[in-house]
C-alpha cells in the first residue's frame, strides 16, 4: 500500500494520477489533496477518496469548501501553509507533485526535505531550482521519479545501463499545432489556435508553451537535472506522430527508445509503481496502424524559445528561473489576450536581456529570482498589476 498526497489534484495530471489510484485501490490510499479554485471537482474527489486533509488557494474557499460538504470531513486548509501540510502530510509516503508552474516549488521541496519520495509532473520545480533540489534528493536519500512523458522515457531507456555510457539524450518533440506554420502565420496565432494541439490533453499553460516550443526547452532543463547530463549532451527532434516519447544514445551507437500511444497514465503509473508496472488504461500500441514514424530537426528561427532556454541553461545560475517566470507572464497575458503569440518569446528574451545571473544558494533566492523575473516581464508588457 502506497500513501499518496497529490499536490494539484483538480488539474489534468492530477485527474490522470486518481483514474490511476481508482484503478487500483489495493495499491494506493490517498492522505492529501490539493487544489486551486475547482471546488466542484475537488468536492468529488474527496468523497470518492476520503483524505484526511485537503487544501485550497484562499480562506474563503477552504470556508465554502467546508459549507459543501456534509457528513465526515477532511482537515481543510488553505494558501502555501496548506500545500506544505499536504506535501509533508505524515503518512504520506510519495508526493506526486502536478501544481502548475513555479507555484509547485515549495511544497516539492518540503516534501523532498521530510523525506518523500516524489512524482515529479511539476517540471517548473528543476528548471528554477534543479541544483538545490537534487542536493535535497541526495541529501535526503529520496526517489525523484519524472512523471514528464519524455524523462519517464529516458529513464526506461537507462534501466540496465551505465551513465558514463551515454552519448546523447535525445527528446522527441511533436512540434504541437504549430509545426508548419511560417512566422507570418505564426505572429497571428489565436489563443484557440495554440490550445488546438494534435497529440495530448494538457493543462493550458503547458499546451501555450508546447505550441511555442517552450516546454521543450524547460524539458531539457528539467532533463539537465534528472540525469546529470550536460546541455551539450541534450538534444531535440521533432517527432510528430508523439509514439517515441524520448530516446537514450550510446557510445557504441546503440539507441534504446521508449513508445507508446501518448496517454500520460502510463508515465504516472510507472513513477507510482516502479519498478512494477500496472495496467492504467493505456490503449496498446498497434505500429501496423500507422502510417509512419518521422523526426525533423527543431526550427529555433520560427521556434526561437527553444534556443532561449538552452542559452538560458548555458547561462547558468539564476538565468532558468528568470527565463521560466518572463514566460509563466507573457502565457498568462497571451491567454488574456493582451499580447500576441510571438510576443511570449520576444518578451522572455527582453527579460533575459536585462538579467544579470547571480548564484542561488537557498529556495528563498529562487524565489526572488522567480520575483524579479515577473516583475520585470509585467513592465517589459507594460502592465501595471
Ligand atoms: P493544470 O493547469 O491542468 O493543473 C494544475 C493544478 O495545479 C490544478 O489542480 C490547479 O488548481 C493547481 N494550481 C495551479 N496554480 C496553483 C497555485 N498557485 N497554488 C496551488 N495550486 C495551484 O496543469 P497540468 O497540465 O496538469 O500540469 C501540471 C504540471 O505537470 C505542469 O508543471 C506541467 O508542465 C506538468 N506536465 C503536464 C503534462 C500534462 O499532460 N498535462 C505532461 C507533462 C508535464
Ligand atoms: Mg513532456
Amino acid at each position: 500500500m502506497k500513501n499518496l498526497t497529490v499536490l494539484g489534484s483538480t488539474g489534468s495530471i492530477g485527474v490522470s494520477t486518481l483514474e490511476v489510484v481508482a484503478a487500483h485501490p489495493d495499491k494506493f490510499r490517498v492522505v492529501a489533496l490539493t487544489a486551486g479554485s475547482n471546488l466542484e471537482l475537488l468536492k468529488q474527489q474527496i468523497e470518492m477518496f476520503q483524505p484526511d486533509l485537503v487544501s485550497v488557494l484562499t480562506a474563503d474557499k477552504a470556508k465554502a469548501l467546508s459549507r459543501s460538504l456534509a457528513g465526515k470531513k477532511p482537515q481543510i486548509m488553505h494558501g502555501v501553509e496548506g500545500l506544505i501540510a499536504a506535501a509533508t502530510a505524515a503518512e504520506t509516503t510519495m508526493v506526486v507533485a502536478a501544481i502548475v508552474g513555479a507555484a509547485g516549488l515549495v511544497p516539492t521541496a518540503a516534501a523532498i526535505m521530510a523525506g518523500k519520495d516524489v512524482a515529479l509532473a511539476n517540471k517548473e520545480t528543476l528548471v528554477t531550482a534543479g541544483h538545490l533540489i537534487m542536493e535535497m534528493v541526495r541529501e535526503k536519500d529520496v526517489r525523484l521519479y519524472p512523471v514528464d512523458s519524455e524523462h519517464c522515457a529516458v529513464f526506461q531507456s537507462m534501466a540496465g545501463h551505465r551513465c558514463q555510457d551515454i552519448h546523447r539524450v535525445i527528446l522527441t518533440a511533436s512540434g504541437g499545432p504549430f509545426l508548419n506554420w511560417g512566422k507570418e502565420k505564426l505572429a497571428g496565432a489565436t489563443v484557440a489556435d495554440a490550445l488546438n494541439h494534435p497529440n495530448w490533453s494538457m493543462g493550458k499553460k503547458i499546451t501555450v508553451d508546447s505550441a511555442s516550443m517552450m516546454n521543450k526547452g524547460l524539458e531539457v532543463i528539467e532533463a539537465r537535472w534528472l540525469f546529470d547530463i550536460p546541455v551539450e549532451r541534450i538534444a531535440v527532434n521533432i517527432h510528430p506522430q508523439s509514439i517515441v516519447h524520448s530516446m537514450v544514445e550510446y557510445i557504441d551507437g546503440s539507441v534504446m527508445a521508449q513508445l507508446g500511444v501518448p496517454d500520460m497514465k502510463g508515465p504516472i503509473a510507472y513513477a507510482l509503481t516502479y519498478p512494477g508496472r500496472v495496467a492504467c488504461g493505456v490503449k496498446p500500441l498497434d505500429l501496423t496502424a500507422l502510417s509512419g514514424l518521422t523526426f525533423l530537426k527543431p526550427d529555433t528561427d520560427r521556434f526561437p524559445a527553444l534556443k532561449l532556454a538552452y542559452d538560458a541553461l548555458q547561462a547558468g545560475e539564476s538565468m532558468p528561473a528568470v527565463m521560466n517566470a518572463a514566460n509563466e507572464i507573457a502565457v498568462e497575458s497571451f491567454l488574456a489576450g493582451r499580447i500576441g503569440f510571438m510576443a511570449i518569446p520576444d518578451t522572455i528574451a527582453r527579460v533575459m536581456d536585462l538579467h544579470t545571473p547571480r548564484s542561488l544558494h537557498s529556495i528563498e533566492e529562487v524565489l526572488e529570482a522567480d520575483r524579479w523575473g515577473r516583475r520585470t516581464a509585467r513592465e517589459v508588457l507594460g502592465c501595471t498589476n
